[in-house]
C-alpha cells in the first residue's frame, strides 16, 4: 500500500517536470531570435518591412511581415531600446501594431522563486524518492550502516495455541508456567519469586520448537518479537550488538511480551577456541548478555530461544539468571507421533479407513515437519487420483514419498536387474521372518523411487521400542546382510545395490563394540561418544589409535558371522526365496500377507513330505 503511494506521486512528480521544462524549452525553441541595431530597426519600418513591435523594458521584440518565400522562416528580431520619443507616432505612421507586455512588470522575488527555488525543490524531492527506492532494494544494507533497522518481526497475536502442538506433553508443561507469569506477573513478584529470564528450547530440526515458542505467546496473549541468529550477524561490526539493543529497547516498550531468538547458535557460539575469531558475532554475544542481565523481568519481558546445537553454546549464556531452564523437545514417541498426525488431519478431509495408528507406527524417528508433510503429501495424492477424502493408502504412500521419494515408473530396469533388485529386498525379508516367525514386513516393490532405491522393503513396525538386546541388534544385522547374501546365494554374483545396507549394518556392529559394550574383547569400555546429539548424532572416537585398529578387527568379526548365518539361513529356504521372488517380478509389489502366505504354503508343504 505504502509502495504504492509513493510510486504515484513519484510519478506525478517526474510528469510535472517534464512538462515545465518542456514548456520552457518550447518557448525558447519556438522561433530564434536575432539581434539587430537600432538603425537597420528603423530602415525596415520606413521599408515597411515590420509586421509588429514588442516593446519591453529593455528592448524592442520585432516581428517581421512573412517572407512570401520562404514562409517557415519566422525569425524575430531584438534590438536595444533606445530613448526615442517619437518612437510611438513613427510605429503608428508606419500601421505596426505595438504593445507592451504586462508580465514584463513582474516582480524580482517571483522571478527568482520560479527560476531557482521552485526547480530546487523539484530536484530534491525527486531525488529523495530515488534514494528512497534504492536503499529499500538493498535492504537497507550499506546505506543504513549505522542505523538500526533491524528485521524484527513481531506478532501481536500468533494465533498458534498449545493445542496446536502435539506430542511434546514435558516441554509443553515447562513453558506453562511461564505462560501463567506473562498472564499474572503480580502474582509471583508478590511472593518475591524471581522467574527465569529465559527459557532454551533444544531439540533435533522439525521437532516443533519454533511452533512452541509461537504457542506460548498465543496462549499468554502477548506480542511475540522473534528475531533469528543469523540476523545479529552481519557485515559490518557493531550492527549486530545494537540490533540486539533495539529488539530489548523495542520489547521493554511492549511488555508484557516475549522475545524469541530462533537459532540462537548463529549469536551464542561458544568463544573458546575458536581460531581467528568473529569480532562481530562476539560483539552481539555480548551485547545479548548485558541486556539479558539489565532488563527487570518483573516486568513481563520473557526470554525464549531455540537451537539444535546447544552444546556449541557459550557456557555464559547457560548460567543461572539467563537461559537457565532448558526444554527438551525431543523426537516424539509413538503416542506423541499419532498425536501429531490427529492435529494435522483436523485440516483435511478423511475417509473411514484412516488409522492414524498403524501410521505412527511406521514412522519411528520421524519428527513433527516430516508428519505434517506426510498428511500433506497423502492430500495431494487424493486429490490427483480425483477423490475428494484422504484414505490409509493415500497416508501409507506419502510415507514412502517422504522416506524414500517418489515412484520412478518411467525408470525402466532390465529383467535381469528386475531379478536382482527382487532377490535382494526378498532376501531381507525372508532373513527377518526366519529369525522372528513373524510377518516382516508391510510391503516390498521393485518400482524404483526417485531417492535412488531401486527396490524397497518396509518394515513391518512392531512395538515401539527403546532398548534392544544384543541378540536383537545380532537378528538385525543378518537382515541387513541378507540382501547381498541373497544375489551370492542365487545368482553367484554381486552388485551395487548393498551399499546402504552395509553402512547401516557395520554402523549397528560397530556401536555394538564401542558404546554398548556388547563385544568379549572390550567389554564394557567405551570407546566413543556422541557428538552433536541433537543433529546427526555423529560418534567420536575416545581411544587409541592401537584400540580403534583392533575394534576395527572385532566389527569386521562380527559382520562376517553375521553375513555367513545370512547365507546359511537363504540356503535352508531357497524354495521360499525362489517362489516370493518370482511372485514379486510379476506383480512388483507385493504387501505383507501375500508374502507370508506363499512363506506358509511352502513350509507346510515341505512339513508333510
Ligand atoms: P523446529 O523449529 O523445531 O525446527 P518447527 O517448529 O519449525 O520446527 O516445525 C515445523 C513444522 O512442523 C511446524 O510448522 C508444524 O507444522 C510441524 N510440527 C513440528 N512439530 C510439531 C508438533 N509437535 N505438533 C504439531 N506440528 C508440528
Ligand atoms: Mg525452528
Ligand atoms: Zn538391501
Amino acid at each position: 500500500m505504502q509502495n504504492r503511494k509513493s510510486l504515484i506521486s513519484y510519478i506525478i512528480t517526474a510528469l510535472l517536470i517534464t512538462l515545465i521544462i518542456n514548456t520552457l524549452l518550447s518557448r525558447v525553441s519556438q522561433s530564434s531570435l536575432e539581434e539587430i541595431d537600432y538603425s537597420r530597426f528603423l530602415s525596415m519600418l520606413k521599408n515597411n518591412e515590420i509586421e509588429s513591435v514588442e516593446i519591453q523594458s529593455d528592448r524592442l521584440l520585432i516581428t517581421p511581415v512573412e517572407d512570401e518565400n520562404s514562409p517557415a522562416d519566422k525569425k524575430i528580431y531584438y534590438t536595444g531600446y533606445l530613448y526615442d520619443p517619437e518612437l510611438v507616432n513613427k510605429l503608428e505612421s508606419a500601421g505596426v501594431k505595438f504593445s507592451t507586455p504586462v508580465t514584463d512588470k513582474q516582480s524580482p522575488i517571483i522571478t527568482f522563486i520560479l527560476s531557482w527555488i521552485l526547480p530546487f525543490v523539484l530536484f530534491y524531492i525527486v531525488g529523495s524518492f530515488l534514494m528512497n527506492s534504492l536503499s529499500k532494494k538493498m535492504g537497507g544494507g550499506a546505506m543504513s550502516f549505522g542505523k538500526s533497522n533491524a528485521k524484527i518481526y513481531i506478532e501481536k497475536k500468533t494465533g498458534v495455541t498449545l493445542n496446536d502442538v502435539a506430542g511434546q506433553e514435558e516441554a509443553k508443561e515447562s513453558l506453562k508456567e511461564i505462560i501463567d507469569f506473562l498472564h499474572k506477573p503480580e502474582k509471583y513478584t508478590k511472593i518475591g519469586a524471581k522467574l527465569p529470564k529465559g527459557a532454551l528450547l533444544v531439540g533435533p530440526p522439525g521437532t516443533g520448537k519454533t511452533l512452541l515458542a509461537k504457542a506460548v505467546a498465543g496462549e499468554a496473549n502477548v506480542p511475540f518479537f522473534s528475531l533469528s541468529g543469523s540476523d545479529f550477524v552481519e557485515m559490518f561490526v557493531g550492527v549486530g550488538a545494537s540490533r540486539v539493543r533495539d529488539l530489548f529497547k523495542q520489547a521493554e516498550k511492549s511488555a508484557p511480551c516475549i522475545i524469541f531468538i530462533d537459532e540462537i547458535d548463529a549469536i551464542g557460539k561458544s568463544r573458546e577456541g575458536n581460531m581467528g575469531g568473529n569480532d562481530e558475532r562476539e560483539q552481539t554475544l555480548n551485547q545479548l548478555l548485558a541486556e539479558m542481565d539489565g532488563f527487570d523481568s518483573s516486568k513481563g519481558v520473557v526470554i525464549l530461544a531455540a537451537t539444535n546445537r546447544p552444546e556449541v553454546l557459550d557456557k555464559a549464556l547457560l548460567r543461572p539468571g539467563r537461559f537457565d531452564r532448558r526444554v527438551i523437545v525431543d523426537k516424539p514417541d509413538l503416542k506423541g507421533r499419532e498425536a501429531i498426525l490427529r492435529v494435522h488431519g483436523k485440516n483435511v478431509k478423511l475417509a473411514d479407513d484412516v488409522n492414524f495408528e498403524e501410521i505412527a507406527l511406521a514412522t519411528a524417528g520421524a519428527v513433527g515437519a516430516d508428519l505434517a508433510n506426510m498428511v500433506n503429501e497423502a492430500a495431494l495424492r487424493a486429490v490427483s487420483l480425483g477423490r475428494d477424502r484422504v484414505q490409509q493408502a493415500d497416508l501409507f504412500e506419502a510415507v514412502e514419498t517422504v522416506i524414500a521419494g517418489k515412484e520412478k515408473k518411467d525408470r525402466i530396469m532390465t529383467e535381469e536387474e528386475k531379478r536382482l533388485v527382487a532377490y535382494h529386498e526378498v532376501g531381507h525379508a525372508l532373513a527377518a521372518a526366519m529369525q522372528k516367525q513373524t510377518q516382516p514386513v508391510h510391503k516390498i516393490t521393485i518400482v524404483p523411487r526417485t531417492m535412488g532405491a531401486l527396490g524397497y522393503t518396509m518394515q513391518m513396525p512392531e512395538k515401539e521400542k527403546y532398548l534392544m538386546s544384543k541378540d536383537e541388534i545380532l537378528e538385525q544385522i543378518v537382515v541387513l546382510l541378507a540382501g547381498r547374501a541373497a544375489e551370492e546365494v542365487v545368482f553367484n554374483k554381486i552388485t551395487t545395490g548393498a551399499s546402504n545396507d552395509i553402512e547401516r549394518a557395520t554402523e549397528l556392529a560397530r556401536q555394538m563394540v564401542t558404546m554398548y559394550g556388547m563385544s568379549d574383547k572390550f567389554g564394557m569400555m567405551g570407546l566413543e561418544s556422541i557428538q552433536n546429539r541433537y543433529l546427526d548424532g555423529r560418534p567420536v572416537q575416545t581411544c587409541s589409535s592401537e584400540t580403534s585398529a583392533e575394534v576395527d578387527r572385532v566389527v569386521l568379526q562380527i559382520i562376517a558371522q553375521c553375513y555367513e548365518k545370512a547365507k546359511t539361513l537363504l540356503n535352508d529356504n531357497l524354495e521360499a526365496l525362489n517362489k516370493i521372488s518370482e511372485h514379486l517380478i510379476q506383480k512388483e509389489t507385493i504387501m505383507g500377507e501375500e508374502f507370508m502366505e506363499i512363506l506358509n504354503s511352502v513350509s507346510s508343504a515341505n512339513s508333510i513330505e
